[in-house]
């Protein structure tokens, strides 16, 4: 059975039409209510981390970022069909405001879910120095939820392995992402799900065009190698400003990410920059290149494994517009 989150998160059942999509679910009328939100929370005079805006938990401004949260994370679960009846889902940790906020939205919307599954919280304990044992499961306790913290020390192997100087993300990610999934495994989950969330795939998405020369993004939902478990992204439509603020005003107990003593990723930071100095100038530019990123039409690019540009002749209907002398805008 398919969950329609967008119930849930609405407490309601949808109000109008379906729009396309990709397995779509969601009322026209809501989507775009929702996300004009997105567009607003990007606007600097309501987005800017120094807003004047209160976000203190329980304000009616808090209520209302968490229920646009909510809506966005239900809205990215019926669209993409990530969680249905009888799954077992299991939510990777960091600590991080991202996972923090991810299970906490995913644990409100199981409350009115009209199906069942089960949601098991998993960390992995990477050994990293400083790293605080005990500040998830005193967390997780109190909230009784189901968790598993993995002990593994991927720090040292990472450490020997690497030259001093060089990256060490890539073989740190490798060992961590077979660990996931052979946790998942363990732990009966046959869904993963990670706290990614919009400005993470746009950022991949430039990524991948400046330096790996491929027009990809991170997927919502995906297989795993093995074809083992699912990979899901709730968070895919969420604005990373509000889920700092969310974790902000629900006072989560952070734990620093730069415990590893690696650089920062220098590309991703550059074009962390790019895009915010875009949104200043030009607010709302990253919402339509995530919009665009849902709206791809393979016949005016120039790849032919995507369309059949050899079997294309007179008489033939092409459905994407224009054909010969269509414009940039
Ligand atoms: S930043 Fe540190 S913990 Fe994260 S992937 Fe890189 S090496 Fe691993």
């Amino acid at each position: 059975m398919k969950i329609d989150m967008n119930e849930i998160a609405n407490g309601k059942p949808s109000e109008v039409g379906e729009v396309h999509g990709v397995g779509n679910t969601v009322s026209g009328t809501n989507r775009e209510k929702i996300l004009s939100n997105v567009e607003l929370a990007n606007k600097p005079s309501f987005a800017g981390v120094d807003s004047p805006i209160q976000f203190e938990r329980h304000s009616t401004n808090f209520n209302r970022l968490k229920g646009r949260l909510e809506h966005l994370v239900g809205m990215a679960i019926a669209d993409f069909n990530m969680i249905e009846d009888g799954d077992s889902v299991m939510v990777c940790l960091s600590g991080g405001k991202d996972s923090y906020t991810l299970l906490d939205i995913l644990l409100t919307l199981r409350k009115r879910a009209p199906i069942d599954f089960r949601i098991v919280a998993m960390n992995l304990d990477q050994r990293q120095p400083g790293f605080p044992v005990e500040v998830l499961p005193n967390y997780l306790k109190s909230l009784g939820v189901e968790y598993h913290i993995e002990t593994q020390d991927t720090y040292s192997i990472v450490k020997q392995k690497i030259p001093e100087g060089k990256t060490t993300c890539s073989l740190c990610s490798r060992l961590r992402r077979g660990i996931i999934y052979r946790v998942a495994k363990e732990l009966g989950a046959n869904k993963i799900a990670l706290g990614h969330h919009r400005d993470d795939m746009i950022e991949t998405l430039f990524l991948n065009m400046f330096f790996g020369g491929k027009l990809k993004a991170m997927p919502p939902k995906l297989v795993t190698d093995k074809g083992d478990h699912i990979v899901i992204r709730p968070l895919a439509y969420c604005v990373e400003k509000d889920i700092a603020r969310y974790a902000r005003g629900m006072e989560f107990p952070l734990i620093p990410c730069n415990l590893c003593g690696s650089q920062e990723n220098l590309q991703r930071q550059n074009i962390k920059e790019m895009l915010a100095t875009w949104e200043r100038e030009y607010p709302g530019r990253s919402q339509t290149i995530f919009t665009a990123m849902q709206n791809i039409v393979p016949s005016h690019l120039l790849d032919s494994k995507q369309f059949d540009f050899m079997n294309i002749g007179v008489g033939h209907n092409q459905t994407d517009g224009d054909l010969v002398f269509d414009q940039a805008l």
